[in-house]
């Protein structure tokens, strides 16, 4: 079944093109050029994946990205422009799971969008169901557990944890995170990754500043601690 792109832009040029290339490549494709009904659309037309605008008329990116992330784990990619370096934290702070920069090429584009859509499909399974100090992991499901009560993990961070907890004690460089979990067919910015770490320590960890279970291995990357 085909998937469907929610793309929120408010330039129709751009727009349009991004729709003839994302239809050419098999996808069904819904429209907003407006903030609000990007919201709208987001929240109740349920697509698998939504390409949102940061600057739009009513409601800008950043506020449809936080509102659709308070209820659903869809991928999110910003679609920034080159010189706003900030909004590109910003954005993966409020949720969203990737960017891609103005402007960028079709042939760009539609890897981020498989890339993100692949979720789980490429990484290791971890050792099922097993409770490692009271976290659980349940591929089947994608669904993280604490103590018993389920997290509400996004597809992003619940790769991370997924991949890093697959060898506990294993450091794995923020390359190898980006090429595995990302799966960018060349290298994103870096700083995403931290950012996805930190999104995840708030939601896994007691302390998220005193993590005890993913690691900072300064210099190297990150492991999931073994005890
Ligand atoms: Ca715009």
């Amino acid at each position: 079944m085909a998937k469907t792109i929610l793309v929120v832009e408010d330039e129709k040029d751009i727009a349009n093109i991004i729709i003839f290339n994302l239809e050419r490549n098999g996808f069904e494709t819904l429209e907003a050029n407006d903030g609000p009904t990007g919201l709208k659309l987001a929240l109740e037309s349920a697509p698998d994946l939504i390409l949102l605008d940061v600057m739009l008329p009513g409601i800008d990116g950043f506020e449809i990205c936080r509102q659709v992330r308070a209820q659903s784990q869809v991928p999110i990619i910003m679609l920034t422009a080159r010189e706003e370096e900030t909004d590109k934290i910003l954005g993966l702070e409020l949720g969203a799971d990737d960017y891609v920069t103005k402007p960028f090429s079709n042939r760009e584009l539609i890897a981020r969008i498989k890339a993100n859509m692949r979720r789980f499909s490429e990484l290791p399974a971890v050792q099922e169901k097993e409770t490692v100090r009271g976290i659980k992991i349940v591929e089947e499901s994608a669904a993280v557990y604490k103590d018993g009560k389920p997290l509400d993990l996004s597809v992003r961070e619940f790769d991370i944890l997924s991949y890093l907890a697959a060898e506990p004690g294993r450091v794995v460089s923020r390359e190898e995170l980006m090429e595995k979990v990302w799966g960018f067919e060349y290298y994103g910015d870096l700083r995403a990754v931290d950012v996805a770490i930190r999104r995840l320590r708030e939601k896994i960890e007691d302390e998220p500043a005193q993590p005890r279970y993913i690691i900072t291995k300064r210099g190297l990357g990150y492991y999931f601690a073994r005890n």
